[in-house]
């Protein structure tokens, strides 16, 4: 077997273990809260506070074609259009459209489920993805629409089932129960992309998932290929350079190379959107921790982390909760906020003593894991000291923030933190350079119009005064040639007159 690895990246067992891998489906939420910011904008509320709105129907839709409709997650009244705290690491409150439910469940009709996705053009199925509402379920939640529409040339598409982040197993319970799904809805991504192959990855220690999917793959063009369970497999350009040996360099994308990712939860909502033609209103979210019984359940978008986390029959202890996973994710106060497209995990652990931050001892282990092959503790100097054009040189801008440095610093030094910190920072003083430099060149360019100006109206004016004297010195001449003239008939008068004398 072919070793697909990399550099780098550390070996982190799920340190909340399963029995048994499920989906438990979560009761209906007797409310949900459904945040109007998209990636390109805010959407714009099509429903009134009061209005019934069935399971399905779209509340909000945006002009631009980078976002994505915004569906019912539950059919019932819309109780308010307001601003609401959000899943945001910033905490912020955000316009979001509430709607209590009636308990029913009732769907918009639905004539077209069980199509034929070989009889639609690629513009269509593109525009089926983007109208059921599909955005990246892996985490990034780039709209799949756009991806999907942007690629030229695409000669292989990866579907990423290779879970994020330790203990998240909400990939892993796809693939095992819906196995065939996902392999029609790849089949559906390849008919768009027009790649010759597809590249599901799965690591190693997903047996179960592996199988599950082999047993219904009989497509030529799609292979299933086994990476090592290694902490960040599932980043795209390293799995790009483990499976095709594609280096994607700094600023490139992966489409550049023609290459697609999709994410595994993306591909299964992509089949549910084209075949069922039913948009995307739940997802599979895994709850762990040490704080509750771990496994992934199937909830409806904008059901609070309260409503879930009460279905993994939480502790009495106090908790601390993370969003998205043990390494990358968030940190989150409240768990009075909604449940979206991107909320892959929520991780519940019972409070503890944060360990102490010390000083760097050089011991270089940061290095070693580092997948991305930079130098963390020399970056963190230049953070830490806001040297930004240094650790810009030491390219800041490739980590992917993936915190393996953190876990094996010594030390406790929350390194990702840091660059975190300093490329928000250099992003902040490039946007400040920019807005100076705009200032300097409108100045710049008013001081050129003023000058201008004042030498086309010293030109005009000589001109004027030239053109004057000249019709001046021509009305001279004429009064000249006239009084000549006239001196002439005079003359030629008085000689006629003697001559008759
Ligand atoms: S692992 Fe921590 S202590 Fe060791 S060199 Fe890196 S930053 Fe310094
Ligand atoms: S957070 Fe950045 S520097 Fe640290 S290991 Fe990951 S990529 Fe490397």
């Amino acid at each position: 077997m072919a070793d697909y690895s990399f550099n780098g990246g550390i070996v982190i067992k799920n340190p909340y273990p399963v029995s048994k891998v499920e989906i438990i489906q979560a009761p209906l939420p007797k409310k949900i809260v459904l945040p109007l910011q998209q990636l390109g904008g805010q959407a714009k509320p099509c429903v009134s506070v009061g209005d019934y709105v069935f399971t399905g129907q779209v509340v909000a839709s945006t002009k631009g074609s980078f976002d994505v409709p915004i569906h019912a997650s539950i059919s019932g009244v819309v109780l308010s259009i307001d601003k609401q705290v959000i899943a945001h690491k910033s905490g912020l409150k955000s316009q979001c459209i509430t709607i209590e439910s009636d308990g029913k469940d009732k769907w918009l009709v639905n004539k077209n489920s069980g199509v034929d996705f070989l009889h639609y053009s690629k513009q269509a199925l593109v525009e089926i993805i983007q109208k059921s509402g599909v955005i990246g379920l892996g985490g990034a939640g780039f709209p799949t629409h756009v991806k999907m529409s942007k690629v030229l040339d695409c000669h292989t598409l990866i579907i990423n089932g290779t879970e994020c982040e330790p203990g998240v197993m909400c990939d892993d319970a796809l693939m095992q129960f819906h196995p065939r799904d996902i392999i029609r809805g790849v089949e559906i991504l390849l008919h768009i992309c027009g790649a010759k192959r597809a590249i599901i990855a799965i690591e190693d220690d997903k047996q179960s998932a592996y199988q599950a999917l082999s047993m219904f793959n009989h497509n030529d063009r799609i292979s299933i290929n086994q990476v090592p369970t290694k902490y960040t497999s599932g980043a795209e350009k390293l799995l790009i350079k483990a499976l095709l040996n594609v280096e994607i360099s700094s600023g490139k994308f992966a489409v550049d190379e023609g290459v697609i990712c999709q994410n595994i939860a993306t591909t299964k909502a992509v089949f549910d959107a084209v075949i069922n033609h039913k948009p995307l209103v739940s997802r599979i979210v895994t709850v762990t921790g040490d704080g509750v019984k771990p496994n992934n359940f199937e909830v409806r978008l904008g059901a609070s982390f309260k409503h879930l986390i009460s279905m993994a029959s939480p502790n009495n202890k106090a908790h601390d909760y993370r969003m998205g996973g043990m390494m990358m994710g968030i940190d989150v106060a409240s768990i009075d906020i909604p449940i979206g497209k991107t909320t892959t995990a929520i991780f519940v652990n019972n409070q503890a003593q944060k360990p102490i931050v010390q000083a760097c001892i050089r011991c270089g282990q940061c290095s070693e894991v580092c997948p991305v092959g930079l130098l963390p503790q020399q970056l963190y100097w230049y953070a830490k000291s806001k040297s930004i054009e240094k650790a810009l040189s030491y390219n800041l801008a490739d980590c992917i923030e993936c915190a393996c440095c953190d876990y094996v610093c010594p030390s406790h030094i929350p390194l990702a933190n840091y660059f975190s910190f300093a490329k928000a920072l250099n992003k902040q003083q490039t946007r400040e350079q920019d807005r100076i430099n705009t200032a300097r060149e409108r100045f710049e360019f008013r001081e050129y119009r003023l000058e201008r100006n004042k030498l086309e109206r010293a030109q005009m004016m000589a001109n004027k005064k030239k053109s004057l004297k000249e019709k001046m010195a021509n009305e001279h001449a004429q009064k000249q040639k006239i009084t000549e003239a006239m001196q002439r008939v005079q003359q030629a008068k008085d000689k006629n007159d003697g001559t008759n004398i």
